[in-house]
């Protein structure tokens, strides 16, 4: 036998069984975004690597370690996207929708990153995202965080993920702090395990977010971004966290979240879950009020999120929120004998005609009612119809309930539709 090709190693599959709750996690997404006014864009899953390069930054963990970057053919690097944003304003610069604009938009797609694959973590994931540009004022920070709140409370996922909210402050304020923090973590160099010395200089601010007990010891006596805040962006932390109390979001504010991209200024945010293990962040955003003149565009405020729809399935399977996933098939409808067939063939047809929303599986493929009826069990249809050759001789199909023990009955087939309505 020939053998078999296994998928790649953290691209999974997401098989019949998985679907209906992806399909659920995504009506969610559809319906919420649609309540907010947001418009959809969908862009290339294949980018120039300088794309990435220069938006999520080189000394980051995407860039550094997890690209999937390759020659095209004509010698142009090329990148596998790794994140959304980036393409978001890439597509918005060169049709002109960010200029002078407002523009809010929401994405959904598969996202590529060489990780090591374990629980929540992949190479090939999925993200719904929202991006929002040319509104500079934290009651838009707020919008999205209550569109994301909404999520939740869809999902039924409120009690089981927070909210966790910090200011980065604005490019400059973030220099000087950085140069401060990097004093600080020379003094306890001898701490630091490698990789936090190897950040120290490139990304000292990554070093907040270790994970080592030793290191976030001595961080407590780090010096805080919130010192080095300058007045406006104060306010609009201050701001948001007003609008917050006065919407009734909960939130925590955790002053060692930085993210782990360049592109971030001011608010960042992230939902967590304690259901998860390590994997625990859901959804992660912030603002990005440089990224659009970055990437050759004229200066844009903006701010968006990422969510993580692998991990929104695993959380939903983790807590046995997934029971009420309606069947594939509402009525499956069966032929005994060839005569027969393409008379049932006409009653799907006529059911799904008549009734735009009832799920009907045809039988195909023959066999004696043993089968057929088996079949239709499988399908998980509620109903089977039955023609056979004394049915079509009068004009009836038979009607037998699969998920009770009602008696079979004889329908007209005049009556059938109306029949049917009755018992979906
Ligand atoms: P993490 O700290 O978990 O690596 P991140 O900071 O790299 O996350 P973002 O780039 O902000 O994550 O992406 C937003 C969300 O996308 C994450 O919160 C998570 O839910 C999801 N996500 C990121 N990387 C992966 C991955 N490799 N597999 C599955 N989901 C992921
Ligand atoms: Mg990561």
């Amino acid at each position: 036998m020939a053998k078999q090709i296994q998928a790649i190693r953290g691209m999974n599959d997401i098989l019949p069984s998985q679907s209906p709750l992806w399909q659920k996690v995504e009506a969610v997404i559809r319906a919420s975004v649609s309540a907010f006014g947001y418009s959809e864009i969908r862009t290339p899953l294949v980018e120039s690597t300088d794309l990435f390069k220069r938006s999520i930054g080189d000394v980051t963990d995407i860039v550094e370690k997890e690209m999937y970057t390759f020659p095209d053919r004509n010698g142009d690097s090329l990148s596998l996207r790794p994140e959304g944003t980036a393409s978001t304003v890439r597509a918005g610069n060169e049709h002109g929708l960010l200029y002078n604009q407002e523009q809010r938009l929401w994405y959904i797609g598969p996202m590529f990153r060489h990780e090591r694959p374990q629980k929540g973590r992949y190479r090939q994931f999925h993200q719904f995202g929202v991006e929002v540009y040319g509104i500079g004022t934290p009651d838009i920070d707020l919008e999205v965080l209550m569109l994301s709140a909404r999520l939740w409370e869809k999902l039924g996922l409120t009690e089981h993920v927070s909210l966790e909210l910090n200011t980065l402050g604005d490019l400059a304020e973030r220099s000087v702090y950085r140069d401060a923090l990097i004093a600080f973590l020379e003094q306890h160099k001898d701490v630091l395990d490698e990789e936090s010395q190897r950040r120290m200089y490139t990304n000292p601010l990554r070093v907040l977010d270790t994970k080592n007990p030793d290191i976030q010891a001595i961080l407590g006596d780090a010096p805080q971004l919130m010192d080095y805040l300058g007045e406006e962006s104060k306010q609009h932390f201050e701001q948001l966290c007003e609008l917050l109390d006065a919407v009734g979001i909960q939130y925590t504010i955790n002053p060692r979240l930085v993210r782990g991209l360049d592109y971030y200024n001011r608010t960042v945010f992230e939902w967590v879950t304690s259901s998860l293990g390590s994997q625990g962040t859901v959804l992660a955003g912030g603002r990005y009020d440089s990224l659009v003149g970055q990437l050759g565009g004229k200066d844009t405020p903006a701010v968006g999120f990422a969510m993580g729809l692998e991990r929104i399935v695993l959380l939903l399977d983790t807590l046995g929120l997934v029971d009420d996933i309606a069947p594939e098939v509402d009525v499956y409808v069966t032929a005994m004998g060839d005569s027969c067939r393409i008379e049932a063939i006409k009653v799907a047809q006529e059911l799904r005609k008549a009734m735009p929303d009832l799920k009907v599986m045809s039988h195909c493929g023959g066999g004696n009612f043993k089968k057929q009826m088996k079949r239709a069990d499988k399908s998980g249809a509620a109903i089977a119809l039955i023609i056979g050759e004394s049915e079509l001789e009068n004009n009836q199909v038979a009607v037998k309930h699969l998920r009770n023990n009602n008696e079979q009955i004889m329908v007209a087939r005049m009556d059938l539709v109306t029949v049917i309505a009755e018992l979906i």
